[in-house]
């Protein structure tokens, strides 16, 4: 074969190989608190720069690492979202050292990240990054959704891979991989199927015993790359309907205010309904955290108390609050009327719960 020949024939090869790789899309969801080489809560909160400057640099370098083996499995899309919600308004992924094969989910309003982008056909695949175990697992920063919730659907208490799996599961999508502790991995023997990889292992809530970090990367890269091999062994997770959801709070929230409220069912911290799905049931829980979250307000209570000026400030505060009420009361004050949602999110990206 001439030299131009060879040329014609390379060429015509790839590209006959490249139009044969099949579509293979894959969304990476990231939380924080699971992170390898993570042995400090502060690390996860945007309000400690230096140490959340360490936690984006080793969240970024897990992310990576999940990334070259889904590349390496056959990804053609990997679009990556911010399932953590550090205080920060941009992304926690350090995004101009993000592997060049993925992207950042980009929305021009806000949305959530475990409900909000599910629909049939956009992905193949869903592996989470960084995940922690479940309230009451004794995981490094354990909890779900937020502090001191337990979301409770068809009998069992949720982690968030767990919810992100039936969410998912919905359009018959599976979550393939998770990486986080050593007790996340317990919370997870309802998902036998996932590639699972431990980067640290929990000593407390608040203590971990760290694992070499690039011995973990390397088990990240091959896990993923072996799960999306494998992605026609792995199972859409399904929720039965109806849904009998509950809320529990543990410390800081609190929902002992719903006790013996009329047509509400309520024992021990607990609020229960039933939904007709997985989608309302979920969105159910979310309103009643909101509620449950008012427990956070007896932690700023003991905050103030303990301030040199902690009675001038909560003088001040009552101040406000009566004057709120008679201004209201005498028509000087109105409620602002609410911005619309096209001005306020002007200009803005979000990009998952980084906002
Ligand atoms: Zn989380």
């Amino acid at each position: 074969m001439n030299h131009l020949l060879a040329v014609a024939a390379l060429l015509c090869f790839t590209t006959l190989a490249h139009a044969q790789q099949r579509p293979l899309k894959v969304l990476v969801l990231h939380d924080m608190e699971g992170l390898a080489g993570e042995d400090d809560w502060r690390e996860f909160i945007s309000s400690y720069p230096d140490l959340y400057a360490k936690g984006r640099q080793l969240l970024t370098d897990d992310v990576n690492a999940v990334i070259a083996g889904l590349v390496a499995g056959g990804a053609t899309t990997i679009d990556v979202v911010d399932g953590h919600g550090s205080g920060n308004p941009q992304p926690d992924l350090l995004l101009d050292k993000l592997d060049r094969h993925a992207k950042m989910v980009e929305r021009d309003k806000p949305f959530d990240p475990y409900v909000d982008l599910v629909a049939p056909g956009v992905y193949d695949a869903v592996a989470l990054v960084g995940m922690h175990a479940k309230p009451g697992s004794k995981g490094f920063a354990s909890h779900t959704a937020t502090l001191g919730m337990e979301l409770w659907m068809d009998g069992m208490s949720l982690s968030e891979p767990e919810i992100n799996g039936y969410s998912w599961g919905r359009v018959n999508v599976p979550v393939i991989f998770v990486s986080g502790d050593d007790h996340l991995k317990e919370d997870l023997k309802t998902m036998p199927w996932i590639e699972y990889v431990v980067t640290k292992h929990a000593t407390s809530a608040s203590t971990v015993d760290l694992l070499p970090v690039d011995q973990v990367h390397a088990q990240m890269t091959e896990s993923a790359k072996r799960a999306l091999q494998n992605l026609s062994r792995m199972q859409p997770m399904k929720m039965a309907a109806p849904v009998q959801a509950a809320l529990h709070a543990r410390p800081p929230a609190n929902l002992a205010f719903m006790d013996s409220v009329p047509g509400i069912s309520y024992a021990d911290n607990t609020v229960s309904f039933t939904a007709p799905d997985f989608g309302s049931a979920y969105a159910g829980l979310k309103k009643l955290m909101r509620g449950a979250a008012n427990g956070y307000t007896s932690v700023l209570m003991e905050v103030i108390r303990k301030q040199p000026n902690g009675p001038e400030l909560l003088r001040q505060y009552r101040e406000a609050l009566f004057t709120r009420w008679v201004d209201f009361e005498s028509g000087r004050w109105l409620p602002p009327p609410p911005v619309p949602a096209e001005i306020q999110n002007a200009g803005r990206k979000f990009h998952g719960d980084s906002e």
